[in-house]
Protein backbone atom coordinates (compact mmCIF):
# COMPACT_ATOMS: atom_id res chain seq x y z
CA UNK A 1 0.00 0.00 0.00
CA UNK A 2 1.03 3.45 -0.63
CA UNK A 3 3.53 2.85 -4.56
CA UNK A 4 3.01 4.74 -6.93
CA UNK A 5 4.89 3.77 -10.13
CA UNK A 6 3.90 6.70 -11.58
CA UNK A 7 2.37 5.63 -14.82
CA UNK A 8 -0.18 6.75 -16.36
CA UNK A 9 -3.20 4.83 -15.24
CA UNK A 10 -6.23 3.89 -16.66
CA UNK A 11 -8.44 4.93 -13.85
CA UNK A 12 -8.38 6.93 -11.24
CA UNK A 13 -9.93 6.91 -7.84
CA UNK A 14 -10.53 9.20 -5.50
CA UNK A 15 -11.16 7.79 -1.55
CA UNK A 16 -10.54 4.25 -0.89
CA UNK A 17 -14.07 3.86 1.44
CA UNK A 18 -16.44 1.48 0.21
CA UNK A 19 -17.41 3.07 -2.53
CA UNK A 20 -13.54 3.90 -4.19
CA UNK A 21 -12.46 0.37 -3.34
CA UNK A 22 -15.18 -1.58 -5.16
CA UNK A 23 -14.83 0.60 -7.58
CA UNK A 24 -10.86 -0.41 -7.83
CA UNK A 25 -11.53 -3.82 -7.81
CA UNK A 26 -14.20 -4.15 -9.90
CA UNK A 27 -12.28 -1.83 -12.82
CA UNK A 28 -8.78 -3.47 -11.59
CA UNK A 29 -10.55 -7.24 -12.63
CA UNK A 30 -11.39 -6.06 -15.53
CA UNK A 31 -7.82 -5.25 -16.79
CA UNK A 32 -7.55 -1.44 -15.80
CA UNK A 33 -4.88 0.14 -14.21
CA UNK A 34 -6.01 1.52 -11.22
CA UNK A 35 -4.80 4.48 -8.98
CA UNK A 36 -6.61 5.25 -5.79
CA UNK A 37 -6.11 8.73 -4.11
CA UNK A 38 -6.57 8.73 -0.42
CA UNK A 39 -6.11 11.40 1.85
CA UNK A 40 -6.02 10.08 5.14
CA UNK A 41 -3.13 7.32 6.02
CA UNK A 42 -5.06 4.40 6.07
CA UNK A 43 -8.00 2.78 3.42
CA UNK A 44 -11.19 1.66 4.48
CA UNK A 45 -12.92 5.29 4.72
CA UNK A 46 -15.38 5.90 7.09
CA UNK A 47 -15.13 1.87 8.11
CA UNK A 48 -11.51 2.20 9.39
CA UNK A 49 -11.18 -0.06 12.25
CA UNK A 50 -7.61 -0.17 14.55
CA UNK A 51 -6.62 -1.34 17.63
CA UNK A 52 -6.49 1.56 19.87
CA UNK A 53 -3.30 1.88 22.64
CA UNK A 54 -5.10 -0.17 25.42
CA UNK A 55 -5.49 -2.71 22.99
CA UNK A 56 -8.59 -2.52 22.40
CA UNK A 57 -10.46 -3.19 18.54
CA UNK A 58 -12.36 0.18 17.90
CA UNK A 59 -14.29 2.12 14.50
CA UNK A 60 -12.20 5.08 14.71
CA UNK A 61 -15.45 7.26 12.62
CA UNK A 62 -18.27 5.53 14.63
CA UNK A 63 -19.36 1.92 15.24
CA UNK A 64 -20.44 0.71 11.98
CA UNK A 65 -22.51 -2.68 11.44
CA UNK A 66 -22.96 -4.38 8.63
CA UNK A 67 -27.00 -5.15 7.61
CA UNK A 68 -28.58 -6.39 4.03
CA UNK A 69 -31.44 -7.60 2.32
CA UNK A 70 -29.11 -7.82 -0.50
CA UNK A 71 -27.59 -11.39 -0.68
CA UNK A 72 -25.98 -10.42 -4.41
CA UNK A 73 -23.85 -7.75 -2.18
CA UNK A 74 -23.09 -10.02 0.64
CA UNK A 75 -22.02 -12.50 -1.34
CA UNK A 76 -19.45 -10.30 -3.18
CA UNK A 77 -18.11 -9.28 0.15
CA UNK A 78 -17.38 -13.06 1.48
CA UNK A 79 -15.08 -12.83 -1.24
CA UNK A 80 -12.54 -10.85 1.12
CA UNK A 81 -13.01 -11.90 4.19
CA UNK A 82 -14.97 -14.11 6.89
CA UNK A 83 -17.99 -12.37 8.44
CA UNK A 84 -19.60 -13.95 12.13
CA UNK A 85 -23.49 -13.07 12.92
CA UNK A 86 -24.42 -10.43 15.06
CA UNK A 87 -27.60 -8.95 16.01
CA UNK A 88 -27.15 -5.25 16.91
CA UNK A 89 -29.02 -4.31 20.21
CA UNK A 90 -29.98 -0.93 20.76
CA UNK A 91 -31.08 0.85 24.24
CA UNK A 92 -32.02 4.13 25.18
CA UNK A 93 -31.84 5.83 28.64
CA UNK A 94 -35.45 7.00 28.90
CA UNK A 95 -36.09 8.70 32.18
CA UNK A 96 -33.32 6.73 34.04
CA UNK A 97 -34.73 3.94 32.45
CA UNK A 98 -33.04 1.64 30.02
CA UNK A 99 -35.82 1.23 27.18
CA UNK A 100 -35.29 -0.99 23.83
CA UNK A 101 -34.92 1.19 20.76
CA UNK A 102 -36.11 0.96 18.32
CA UNK A 103 -39.27 1.37 20.47
CA UNK A 104 -41.47 -1.81 20.70
CA UNK A 105 -43.62 -4.14 23.01
CA UNK A 106 -40.55 -4.19 25.30
CA UNK A 107 -39.96 -0.75 25.82
CA UNK A 108 -43.95 -0.39 26.55
CA UNK A 109 -43.76 -2.47 29.17
CA UNK A 110 -40.62 -1.10 30.92
CA UNK A 111 -42.39 2.53 30.80
CA UNK A 112 -45.89 1.88 31.26
CA UNK A 113 -48.65 -0.85 33.72
CA UNK A 114 -49.24 -4.01 32.05
CA UNK A 115 -53.27 -2.91 31.75
CA UNK A 116 -51.99 0.27 29.82
CA UNK A 117 -49.70 -2.11 27.52
CA UNK A 118 -52.56 -4.08 27.22
CA UNK A 119 -54.95 -1.16 25.95
CA UNK A 120 -52.03 0.55 23.75
CA UNK A 121 -51.46 -3.25 22.14
CA UNK A 122 -55.42 -3.52 21.31
CA UNK A 123 -55.42 0.00 19.61
CA UNK A 124 -52.51 -0.74 17.80
CA UNK A 125 -53.52 -4.18 16.46
CA UNK A 126 -56.88 -2.82 15.90
CA UNK A 127 -55.48 0.22 13.59
CA UNK A 128 -52.79 -1.44 12.06
CA UNK A 129 -53.46 -5.20 11.85
CA UNK A 130 -50.31 -7.40 11.52
CA UNK A 131 -47.90 -4.66 10.38
CA UNK A 132 -44.77 -5.55 12.42
CA UNK A 133 -43.00 -1.68 11.97
CA UNK A 134 -44.58 1.58 11.53
CA UNK A 135 -42.79 5.05 10.83
CA UNK A 136 -43.21 7.39 14.09
CA UNK A 137 -44.77 9.55 11.73
CA UNK A 138 -47.55 7.54 11.02
CA UNK A 139 -47.90 7.01 14.54
CA UNK A 140 -47.89 11.08 15.05
CA UNK A 141 -50.36 11.48 11.87
CA UNK A 142 -53.24 8.48 12.67
CA UNK A 143 -56.96 9.11 13.24
CA UNK A 144 -57.31 7.35 16.02
CA UNK A 145 -56.46 9.76 18.96
CA UNK A 146 -55.15 6.44 21.87
CA UNK A 147 -52.35 5.63 19.06
CA UNK A 148 -51.93 9.48 17.89
CA UNK A 149 -50.97 10.50 21.51
CA UNK A 150 -48.80 7.04 22.06
CA UNK A 151 -46.68 8.39 18.37
CA UNK A 152 -46.79 11.75 20.26
CA UNK A 153 -45.49 10.48 23.60
CA UNK A 154 -42.75 8.16 21.82
CA UNK A 155 -41.22 11.40 19.63
CA UNK A 156 -41.16 13.24 22.29
CA UNK A 157 -38.87 10.26 24.36
CA UNK A 158 -36.94 9.07 21.32
CA UNK A 159 -37.11 10.85 18.38
CA UNK A 160 -37.26 14.63 19.37
CA UNK A 161 -33.92 15.41 21.97
CA UNK A 162 -32.27 13.02 19.44
CA UNK A 163 -32.69 14.21 16.39
CA UNK A 164 -32.28 17.85 17.62
CA UNK A 165 -29.05 17.40 18.55
CA UNK A 166 -28.46 15.20 15.58
CA UNK A 167 -29.61 17.64 13.11
CA UNK A 168 -29.12 21.30 14.48
CA UNK A 169 -32.91 21.53 13.46
CA UNK A 170 -36.12 22.39 15.78
CA UNK A 171 -38.58 21.06 14.40
CA UNK A 172 -39.20 17.89 12.91
CA UNK A 173 -40.33 19.52 9.42
CA UNK A 174 -36.73 20.52 8.97
CA UNK A 175 -35.87 17.24 8.53
CA UNK A 176 -36.30 14.67 5.49
CA UNK A 177 -38.98 12.08 6.60
CA UNK A 178 -36.52 9.12 5.89
CA UNK A 179 -34.02 9.93 8.53
CA UNK A 180 -36.73 9.76 10.82
CA UNK A 181 -38.09 6.50 8.86
CA UNK A 182 -34.56 4.71 9.33
CA UNK A 183 -35.44 3.69 13.33
CA UNK A 184 -39.67 2.60 13.56
CA UNK A 185 -41.86 1.78 15.74
CA UNK A 186 -41.88 -2.00 16.30
CA UNK A 187 -45.54 -3.54 17.02
CA UNK A 188 -44.15 -6.59 18.78
CA UNK A 189 -41.38 -8.00 20.72
CA UNK A 190 -38.59 -7.55 18.59
CA UNK A 191 -35.58 -6.26 19.97
CA UNK A 192 -33.29 -5.80 17.23
CA UNK A 193 -31.84 -2.15 15.90
CA UNK A 194 -32.40 -3.52 12.31
CA UNK A 195 -34.34 -6.62 10.66
CA UNK A 196 -32.30 -7.13 7.46
CA UNK A 197 -31.87 -10.82 6.49
CA UNK A 198 -28.21 -10.54 6.81
CA UNK A 199 -26.44 -8.75 9.51
CA UNK A 200 -23.14 -9.39 10.48
CA UNK A 201 -19.67 -8.46 11.34
CA UNK A 202 -16.22 -8.73 9.73
CA UNK A 203 -14.09 -11.64 11.59
CA UNK A 204 -10.65 -9.41 11.07
CA UNK A 205 -12.46 -6.44 10.93
CA UNK A 206 -12.88 -3.96 8.15
CA UNK A 207 -9.65 -2.75 7.39
CA UNK A 208 -8.54 -6.11 7.14
CA UNK A 209 -11.75 -6.56 4.43
CA UNK A 210 -10.46 -3.44 2.71
CA UNK A 211 -6.93 -4.41 2.46
CA UNK A 212 -7.47 -7.71 0.68
CA UNK A 213 -10.50 -5.97 -1.63
CA UNK A 214 -7.21 -3.31 -2.76
CA UNK A 215 -4.67 -6.14 -2.60
CA UNK A 216 -4.77 -6.41 -6.41
CA UNK A 217 -1.56 -6.51 -9.03
CA UNK A 218 -3.89 -3.93 -11.33
CA UNK A 219 -4.81 -1.51 -8.07
CA UNK A 220 -2.08 0.76 -6.92
CA UNK A 221 -2.57 3.23 -3.67
CA UNK A 222 -1.48 6.27 -2.18
CA UNK A 223 -2.44 7.26 0.97
CA UNK A 224 -1.89 10.96 2.52
CA UNK A 225 -2.60 12.24 -0.52
CA UNK A 226 -5.38 15.15 -0.74
CA UNK A 227 -6.54 14.66 -4.95
CA UNK A 228 -5.65 18.79 -4.87
CA UNK A 229 -2.14 17.69 -5.00
CA UNK A 230 -1.39 15.67 -7.64
CA UNK A 231 -4.89 16.30 -9.86
CA UNK A 232 -6.40 19.15 -11.68
CA UNK A 233 -9.66 20.09 -13.20
CA UNK A 234 -9.53 22.59 -15.89
CA UNK A 235 -12.44 23.97 -17.18
CA UNK A 236 -12.05 23.17 -21.14
CA UNK A 237 -12.80 19.76 -19.65
CA UNK A 238 -9.46 18.01 -19.10
CA UNK A 239 -8.43 16.21 -16.23
CA UNK A 240 -4.23 16.75 -15.76
CA UNK A 241 -2.54 14.23 -13.62
CA UNK A 242 0.47 15.69 -12.15
CA UNK A 243 0.44 18.32 -15.28
CA UNK A 244 -0.34 15.77 -17.48
CA UNK A 245 -3.63 14.92 -19.35
CA UNK A 246 -5.71 12.40 -17.58
CA UNK A 247 -7.79 10.36 -20.52
CA UNK A 248 -9.18 7.98 -18.43
CA UNK A 249 -11.92 7.36 -16.36
CA UNK A 250 -11.90 9.35 -13.14
CA UNK A 251 -14.70 8.05 -10.16
CA UNK A 252 -14.40 10.53 -7.26
CA UNK A 253 -16.20 10.10 -3.92
CA UNK A 254 -15.39 12.93 -2.06
CA UNK A 255 -17.64 15.96 -1.27
CA UNK A 256 -18.58 17.34 -4.90
CA UNK A 257 -18.94 21.28 -4.00
CA UNK A 258 -14.69 21.23 -2.95
CA UNK A 259 -14.10 20.22 -7.15
CA UNK A 260 -15.87 23.39 -7.96
CA UNK A 261 -14.07 25.23 -4.85
CA UNK A 262 -17.89 25.65 -3.34
CA UNK A 263 -18.63 28.20 -6.43
CA UNK A 264 -22.46 27.51 -6.13
CA UNK A 265 -22.28 27.83 -1.82
CA UNK A 266 -20.69 24.76 0.29
CA UNK A 267 -23.59 21.80 0.40
CA UNK A 268 -24.55 21.66 4.13
CA UNK A 269 -22.84 18.37 6.47
CA UNK A 270 -23.43 17.22 10.02
CA UNK A 271 -20.03 16.04 11.60
CA UNK A 272 -19.41 14.36 14.93
CA UNK A 273 -17.04 15.50 17.71
CA UNK A 274 -15.96 11.36 18.03
CA UNK A 275 -14.74 11.37 22.12
CA UNK A 276 -12.84 8.09 22.74
CA UNK A 277 -12.56 7.14 26.61
CA UNK A 278 -10.79 4.00 27.79
CA UNK A 279 -12.27 2.70 31.31
CA UNK A 280 -10.84 0.12 33.94
CA UNK A 281 -13.76 -1.94 34.22
CA UNK A 282 -14.86 -4.79 31.99
CA UNK A 283 -18.28 -4.13 30.92
CA UNK A 284 -19.15 -0.25 31.12
CA UNK A 285 -22.85 -0.71 29.66
CA UNK A 286 -25.09 -3.14 28.88
CA UNK A 287 -25.90 -3.34 25.22
CA UNK A 288 -23.42 -1.77 22.85
CA UNK A 289 -24.60 1.33 22.07
CA UNK A 290 -26.45 3.40 24.56
CA UNK A 291 -28.54 6.46 23.04
CA UNK A 292 -29.62 9.11 24.83
CA UNK A 293 -32.67 10.41 23.32
CA UNK A 294 -33.72 12.85 26.32
CA UNK A 295 -30.38 14.26 27.82
CA UNK A 296 -26.70 14.83 27.42
CA UNK A 297 -25.06 16.60 24.78
CA UNK A 298 -24.33 13.55 22.90
CA UNK A 299 -26.23 11.24 21.14
CA UNK A 300 -24.93 8.05 22.18
CA UNK A 301 -22.17 6.02 23.74
CA UNK A 302 -20.63 3.03 21.79
CA UNK A 303 -18.89 0.28 24.00
CA UNK A 304 -16.83 -1.59 20.78
CA UNK A 305 -16.33 -4.74 22.93
CA UNK A 306 -20.00 -5.49 22.96
CA UNK A 307 -20.31 -4.80 19.28
CA UNK A 308 -16.87 -6.91 17.76
CA UNK A 309 -16.92 -9.33 20.94
CA UNK A 310 -13.59 -9.03 21.18
CA UNK A 311 -12.60 -10.93 24.58
CA UNK A 312 -10.43 -9.21 27.02
CA UNK A 313 -11.03 -8.87 30.90
CA UNK A 314 -9.98 -5.02 32.74
CA UNK A 315 -10.36 -2.49 30.10
CA UNK A 316 -13.35 -1.55 27.68
CA UNK A 317 -13.22 1.70 25.02
CA UNK A 318 -16.26 3.64 24.88
CA UNK A 319 -17.25 6.45 22.25
CA UNK A 320 -19.16 9.10 22.81
CA UNK A 321 -20.42 11.26 20.13
CA UNK A 322 -21.25 14.81 20.02
CA UNK A 323 -22.65 16.51 16.58
CA UNK A 324 -21.72 19.41 15.33
CA UNK A 325 -22.40 21.65 11.98
CA UNK A 326 -19.69 21.04 9.37
CA UNK A 327 -17.19 23.90 9.10
CA UNK A 328 -14.36 22.21 7.20
CA UNK A 329 -12.38 23.38 10.21
CA UNK A 330 -9.17 21.22 10.57
CA UNK A 331 -9.28 17.72 11.94
CA UNK A 332 -13.40 17.74 10.64
CA UNK A 333 -15.10 15.48 8.98
CA UNK A 334 -18.25 15.45 7.03
CA UNK A 335 -20.22 12.26 8.03
CA UNK A 336 -23.95 13.46 7.29
CA UNK A 337 -25.20 15.06 3.91
CA UNK A 338 -28.58 16.89 5.07
CA UNK A 339 -31.02 15.93 2.53
CA UNK A 340 -33.69 18.28 2.25
CA UNK A 341 -35.55 19.73 -1.43
CA UNK A 342 -33.40 22.88 -1.02
CA UNK A 343 -29.96 20.70 -0.58
CA UNK A 344 -30.63 18.50 -2.94
CA UNK A 345 -31.14 21.39 -5.39
CA UNK A 346 -27.99 22.47 -4.77
CA UNK A 347 -26.58 19.59 -5.03
CA UNK A 348 -28.06 19.25 -8.44
CA UNK A 349 -25.88 21.91 -9.53
CA UNK A 350 -22.94 19.98 -8.35
CA UNK A 351 -23.70 17.91 -10.43
CA UNK A 352 -25.11 18.89 -13.60
CA UNK A 353 -21.89 21.33 -13.51
CA UNK A 354 -19.35 18.38 -13.13
CA UNK A 355 -20.78 15.51 -15.25
CA UNK A 356 -21.56 17.71 -17.82
CA UNK A 357 -17.88 19.41 -17.98
CA UNK A 358 -15.97 16.93 -17.38
CA UNK A 359 -17.63 13.46 -19.24
CA UNK A 360 -15.45 11.28 -17.62
CA UNK A 361 -16.19 12.21 -13.83
CA UNK A 362 -18.41 9.92 -12.33
CA UNK A 363 -19.42 10.60 -8.67
CA UNK A 364 -20.23 7.79 -6.15
CA UNK A 365 -20.95 7.59 -2.78
CA UNK A 366 -22.02 8.89 0.78
CA UNK A 367 -19.91 12.19 0.25
CA UNK A 368 -20.49 12.68 -3.98
CA UNK A 369 -23.88 11.71 -4.39
CA UNK A 370 -25.14 13.34 -1.43
CA UNK A 371 -27.27 10.66 -0.08
CA UNK A 372 -27.41 8.68 3.38
CA UNK A 373 -26.27 5.58 1.88
CA UNK A 374 -25.99 2.91 4.48
CA UNK A 375 -22.77 0.25 3.38
CA UNK A 376 -24.81 -2.15 1.52
CA UNK A 377 -26.45 0.48 -0.79
CA UNK A 378 -22.54 2.04 -1.30
CA UNK A 379 -21.46 -1.07 -2.56
CA UNK A 380 -24.60 -2.19 -4.16
CA UNK A 381 -24.07 1.40 -6.35
CA UNK A 382 -20.42 0.94 -6.93
CA UNK A 383 -20.83 -2.58 -8.10
CA UNK A 384 -24.02 -0.78 -10.47
CA UNK A 385 -21.48 2.02 -11.48
CA UNK A 386 -18.57 -0.11 -12.39
CA UNK A 387 -20.96 -2.27 -14.48
CA UNK A 388 -21.75 0.85 -16.41
CA UNK A 389 -18.15 2.24 -17.09
CA UNK A 390 -17.41 -1.50 -18.58
CA UNK A 391 -20.28 -1.45 -20.61
CA UNK A 392 -19.64 2.40 -21.79
CA UNK A 393 -16.18 0.96 -23.14
CA UNK A 394 -17.82 -1.87 -25.08
CA UNK A 395 -19.60 0.14 -27.12
P1 LIG B 1 -16.28 7.23 2.93
O1 LIG B 1 -16.15 6.01 3.73
O2 LIG B 1 -16.46 8.54 3.65
O3 LIG B 1 -15.02 7.32 1.96
C1 LIG B 1 -14.68 8.49 1.25
C2 LIG B 1 -13.16 8.57 1.24
O4 LIG B 1 -12.76 9.59 0.32
C3 LIG B 1 -12.60 8.95 2.60
O5 LIG B 1 -11.65 8.00 3.01
C4 LIG B 1 -11.98 10.32 2.35
O6 LIG B 1 -10.81 10.56 3.12
C5 LIG B 1 -11.64 10.25 0.86
N1 LIG B 1 -11.54 11.57 0.23
C6 LIG B 1 -12.48 12.54 0.20
N2 LIG B 1 -12.01 13.63 -0.45
C7 LIG B 1 -10.76 13.33 -0.86
C8 LIG B 1 -9.76 14.06 -1.57
N3 LIG B 1 -9.96 15.32 -1.99
N4 LIG B 1 -8.58 13.46 -1.83
C9 LIG B 1 -8.35 12.18 -1.41
N5 LIG B 1 -9.26 11.45 -0.70
C10 LIG B 1 -10.45 12.02 -0.44
N6 LIG B 1 -23.59 2.23 7.46
C11 LIG B 1 -24.01 0.98 7.73
O7 LIG B 1 -24.35 0.23 6.80
N7 LIG B 1 -24.06 0.52 9.02
C12 LIG B 1 -23.69 1.28 10.09
O8 LIG B 1 -23.75 0.84 11.24
C13 LIG B 1 -23.24 2.61 9.82
N8 LIG B 1 -22.85 3.41 10.84
C14 LIG B 1 -22.43 4.67 10.57
C15 LIG B 1 -22.02 5.47 11.65
C16 LIG B 1 -21.58 6.75 11.41
C17 LIG B 1 -21.16 7.61 12.58
C18 LIG B 1 -21.56 7.26 10.08
C19 LIG B 1 -21.11 8.67 9.82
C20 LIG B 1 -21.93 6.47 9.02
C21 LIG B 1 -22.36 5.16 9.25
N9 LIG B 1 -22.71 4.31 8.19
C22 LIG B 1 -23.18 3.05 8.47
C23 LIG B 1 -22.62 4.74 6.78
C24 LIG B 1 -21.26 4.37 6.16
O9 LIG B 1 -20.23 4.98 6.89
C25 LIG B 1 -21.27 4.85 4.71
O10 LIG B 1 -22.24 4.15 3.98
C26 LIG B 1 -19.92 4.68 4.04
O11 LIG B 1 -18.91 5.31 4.77
C27 LIG B 1 -19.94 5.25 2.65
O12 LIG B 1 -18.72 4.94 2.01
P2 LIG B 1 -18.07 5.98 1.00
O13 LIG B 1 -16.97 5.28 0.33
O14 LIG B 1 -19.13 6.62 0.20
O15 LIG B 1 -17.52 7.15 1.94
N1 LIG C 1 -33.26 8.61 15.96
C1 LIG C 1 -33.83 9.15 17.08
N2 LIG C 1 -33.67 8.51 18.28
C2 LIG C 1 -32.95 7.38 18.40
C3 LIG C 1 -32.35 6.83 17.26
C4 LIG C 1 -32.52 7.48 16.04
O1 LIG C 1 -34.46 10.20 17.01
O2 LIG C 1 -32.83 6.86 19.53
C5 LIG C 1 -33.47 9.32 14.66
C6 LIG C 1 -32.44 10.44 14.48
O3 LIG C 1 -33.05 11.49 13.75
C7 LIG C 1 -31.36 9.76 13.68
C8 LIG C 1 -32.20 8.89 12.75
O4 LIG C 1 -33.29 8.43 13.59
O5 LIG C 1 -30.57 10.68 12.99
C9 LIG C 1 -31.48 7.73 12.13
O6 LIG C 1 -30.91 6.94 13.13
P1 LIG C 1 -29.74 5.90 12.82
O7 LIG C 1 -29.49 5.10 14.04
O8 LIG C 1 -30.08 5.20 11.57
O9 LIG C 1 -28.52 6.89 12.57
P2 LIG C 1 -26.99 6.60 12.15
O10 LIG C 1 -26.61 5.27 12.70
O11 LIG C 1 -26.97 6.68 10.66
O12 LIG C 1 -26.26 7.73 12.80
Amino acid sequence: MNVWSKKMPDVIVVGAGFAGTVVARELAEAGKHVLVVEKRNHIAGNMYDTVNEDGILIHQYGPHIFHTNNEEVAQYLDKFGKWKPYQHRVKGMIKGTEVPIPFNFYSMENLFSAQQCKILQTYLQQYFGNKHRVSILELMNCEEKVVKTLGHYIYANVFDGYTTKQWGVSNVKNIDHSVLERVPVVLGYDNRYFNDRIQQMPVDGYTALFENMLNHENIECLLRTDMDSIIKFEYDGTILLQGEVFHGIFVYTGMPDKLLQNCYGALPYRSLDLQFETIEKDSFQSVAVMNYPTSEVFTRITEFKKLTGQQKTGVTTILREYPEAFEDKPGQEAYYPIENEENHALYEKYETTLTSCWSNLYLCGRLAEYKYYNMDAVVERALALSKEILEKEVK
